[in-house]
């Protein structure tokens, strides 16, 4: 998947389970970072997302590593929809991650 497809992706599927999205600057951004982060994963999603993400066609493509969550989905998603981390997660959240900022 391109970052235009997750782009377009993440939000048909933000759209459907939150309601509405984050601005379009702020979701590139945020993939940008997650591209380079050594968290992000190519990998299957946790059981709770796959309906959704069955709805919106986003079983495939890159993961965060952290919390197991689509990219497509969490980079799209407005701050006040972000999951708390677990505090096993806050600790392999890499500083750069923009979950952090
Ligand atoms: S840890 Fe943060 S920056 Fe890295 S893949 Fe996960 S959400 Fe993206």
């Amino acid at each position: 998947m391109t970052i235009k497809d997750i782009v377009k992706a993440g939000t048909v599927a933000a759209k459907r389970v939150f309601g509405n999205t984050e601005d379009e600057a702020t979701i590139e951004w945020r993939l940008s970072v997650c591209e380079t982060c050594p968290m992000k994963k190519a990998r299957a999603t946790k059981a709770k997302e796959k309906a959704s993400l069955a709805l919106a066609g986003l079983r495939q493509g890159p993961v965060c590593g952290v919390c197991g969550c689509s990219l497509a989905l969490l980079t799209c998603a407005h701050e006040e929809d972000l999951h708390e981390d677990s505090p096993t997660e806050a600790a392999q959240r890499p500083e750069s991650c923009w979950m952090k900022t």
